[in-house]
């Protein structure tokens, strides 16, 4: 999974400390992320590559976090684009980079990027927001709130009945692979509880003898993911939730399409259902 960098090591302890012009950067504009593409692989901006440009960047970097002794840093400026070499690419392109260090950097750090950018004032009195110097939260000098980044519990399910697993796709989403149940656990409620409402709204199916596989952090919707294998219980008629789902079938474990890279929960799952690997 694209969290699985083994032997590399992410640190995410909060420095306060100031970039150095060795340290790597990253620049967002949206969606977009500023890399250089070389043989086949991404690159991420050092300081020393833009000071000369760019020499005021180094001083307002935002520190992130650490993989193995590389510092990754946040800088707000965009249209750094203007340097030779560098350019933005859609951070969809973190699901087919084969390096998942490389990706899942840029996937925090978007997700960080999106917490900064959206945390400008305070939502409680209006002023703006500081950032701490002791941890990664922001508080408002004047009422004493405080705001550290979301992190939303979600579920994954794989609905098993026999040697058939239930795959479903979504409707209106760019993304048209096979996908699994997924939901947000809502408000008073126990993941083994969204677990049964998810699959309950989404096709209308009872499951029953849940079993936890792994978790991971998802940093592409703030999420962390629970993944659970789940047992049909009755009836196997499929009733789609048809402005969530597209499609909603059984599928045999040998008709299963082999998984291409297991960035994700769900592909590892899908997979390891179709190679039995996974005790049910
Ligand atoms: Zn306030």
């Amino acid at each position: 999974m694209i969290h699985d960098i083994e032997p590399r090591i992410f640190n995410n302890s909060f420095k306060n400390k100031k970039a150095e012009s060795r340290d790597l950067f990253l620049s967002y504009d949206g969606d977009k992320v500023l890399v250089r593409e070389d043989k086949d692989k991404l690159w991420y901006p050092s300081f020393s590559d833009f000071e000369k440009q760019y020499p005021e960047l180094i001083n307002t970097a935002q520190f992130l976090f650490t993989i193995d002794t590389i510092n990754y840093y946040l800088v707000e400026e965009k249209g750094l684009d203007t340097v030779d070499g560098w350019t933005y690419v859609t951070t969809g392109r973190f699901r087919t980079e084969i390096k998942y260090w490389r990706s899942f950097a840029g996937a925090v750090g978007w997700q960080l990027n999106r917490w900064y950018e959206n945390h400008k004032f305070c939502s409680r009195c209006g002023k703006t927001l500081k950032r701490s110097e002791k941890e990664r939260m922001l508080y408002c000098e004047s009422c004493g709130f405080q705001v550290y980044p979301t992190i939303s519990p979600c579920v994954i399910v794989a609905v098993h009945d026999g040697d058939r697993l239930l795959l479903t796709k979504y409707a209106g989403r760019a993304y048209t692979n096979y996908a699994l149940i997924a939901g947000f656990a809502e408000i008073g409620e126990s993941l083994e509880q969204t677990v049964l409402r998810e699959v309950k709204e989404e096709v209308g199916l009872k499951v029953k003898n849940l079993k936890f596989y792994k978790s991971q952090p998802w940093p592409f919707t703030d999420t962390l993911l629970a993944g659970f294998y789940a047992e049909l219980d009755g009836d196997d008629t499929i009733t789609l939730q048809e402005d969530e789902l597209s499609l909603g079938i059984w599928v045999k474990r040998e008709d299963i399409p082999p998984a291409k890279l297991n960035i994700s929960l769900t592909s590892e799952m899908m997979e390891a259902f179709r190679t039995g690997t996974v005790e049910l």
